[in-house]
């Protein structure tokens, strides 16, 4: 029985889901104007490894993943005048950059991907049935969601009404009727990207997005839906509330699961503090995307994780380990204990301490990709170190140098070369197939 936080209700709940056949998950996903950090990464390579443990438990098929990527946003398009180009010149260019991190992260690509763009109609279906209901009205130009229309708003994050007020951090809007309300729809001026509406030409709030998509994907009440801490208030309330209102009560989903923040130093990582580190910055500089992998999976998801260089360094010293036990045998039966750890509301240091304790090499292979990790041979693995390729290139021309010194029985020679490698920390291995190396 896997087990969950559920934010809603603050507590450990059994995860069970309404049609075990058809599981659905909603995670939000990347807004595409900049490459993702560290901290980005963080949800993404989380609800991985509960997808992963969703289908082992109810099967392969079992499970629906949806990711949105919101490619249409007011930070898109400062990106796109400050390079005089086409927002979708930008959102294409960091959609395929996040992909790429994502997948060096070993993250396996949702089930759907669905974009903001193409899912305006229905957006605009949701506003006009909110707008019906009473529950959003039109004001310049404007759609705003009236949040006193609803009586359960704030269920979510629990707080009271003067906190949600300066939460909502709300500018000078004098055509809001309550402070609290939030935008479904603006007007985008002629050279803004824009679409036709009954409220005349606009786009659409980031919250709306969200629902509308969920809606169309997935159902109106889905069992997981998950993000960062930071997406409780207001992005989650608000979804929340347009999604219950325009679907006569039925609730979102039946499960909210957030992930804590990277920090750095004292800080949370964001872009706006400018104290970000991208996961692309840490491949180029010889880190492997696995390593970066179980460094995010080494705290528990809901708790802060200080991301430094002993935690990178940790975690790639942790592979070796790994690795150096599991060889390259074929997976075989996954251990029961870390199955246990993971259904254990996704207790992910106690399952990684747990891989430590199996010695054999198949059920190792298979365990660990339940986290998504040791998907290399460990040959590949530990042909690689944080000197880069080029450094790796140099002990492969080394090790051709002393086969041919072998082959012309200059031993002398051979043995040198491995002496000298073995001083650097790099120890050769003679075997069948050839010779191999890793470091001491
Ligand atoms: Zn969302």
């Amino acid at each position: 029985m896997i087990r969950l936080h559920d934010t809603m209700t603050r507590e450990k709940r059994d995860f069970v889901p309404a049609d075990p056949a058809r599981i659905t998950m909603y995670v939000c996903g990347p807004t595409v104007y900049g490459r993702a950090h560290i901290g980005n990464a963080r949800p993404a390579v989380v609800f991985d490894t509960l997808a992963r443990l969703i289908r082992h438990e109810f099967g392969a098929d079992s499970l629906v993943y949806a990711r949105n990527v919101t490619d249409v946003e007011d930070k898109i398009i400062v990106a796109a005048e400050k390079e005089g180009v086409d927002p979708s010149v930008i959102t294409e260019r960091y959609e395929r950059f996040y992909l790429e991190d994502m997948s060096a992260l070993g993250v396996l690509p949702p089930d759907i991907a669905p974009h903001a763009t193409q899912e305006i109609a229905g957006m605009v279906a949701m506003i006009a049935r909110l707008i019906t209901l009473g529950n959003a009205y039109e004001a310049e130009g404007h759609v705003l969601f009236s949040v006193p229309s609803d009586s359960d708003y704030g269920a979510l994050s629990r707080r009271d009404r003067d906190a949600m007020v300066a939460g909502a951090r709300v500018e000078v809007a004098p055509y809001k009727r309550d402070p609290a309300d939030f935008v479904l729809w603006k007007p985008s001026s002629p050279e803004v990207v824009g679409w036709s509406s009954p409220w005349g030409r606009g786009r659409p709030g980031w919250h709306i997005e969200c629902s509308a998509m969920i809606r169309a994907h997935l159902g109106e009440t889905i069992d997981i839906h998950g993000g960062g801490l930071d997406l409780i208030f207001p992005h989650h309330e608000n979804e929340i509330a347009q999604s219950r209102c325009a679907h006569a009560g039925a609730p979102l989903a039946r499960y909210w699961v957030h992930n804590g923040f990277v920090d750095m130093g004292s800080e949370k990582m964001s872009k706006s503090l400018g104290n970000i580190i991208t996961p692309a910055e840490l491949l180029e500089q010889g880190h492997r995307g696995e390593t970066l992998r179980l460094a995010l999976l080494s705290a528990h998801y809901r708790q802060p994780l200080s991301w430094t260089d002993e935690v990178v360094a940790q975690a790639k010293t942790n592979l070796d380990r790994l690795y150096r036990t599991a060889g390259d045998a074929e997976p075989g039966e996954i251990d029961a204990g870390v199955v246990e750890a993971l259904s254990d509301d996704l207790n992910t240091p106690l399952a990684i301490s747990r891989l430590f304790a199996i010695d054999d090499p198949a059920v190792l292979r298979a365990s660990a990709k339940l986290l998504g990790l040791l998907f290399e041979q460990s040959g590949s693995w530990f042909k690689f170190f944080s000197g880069g390729i080029e450094a790796a290139n140099l002990i492969e021309a080394r090790i051709a140098e002393r086969a041919e010194a072998k082959a012309n029985r200059d031993f002398a020679t051979a043995d040198r070369i491995r002496d000298e490698l073995k001083a650097e920390g790099i120890v050769l291995e003679d075997g069948p197939g050839g010779t191999t190396w890793r470091k001491e």
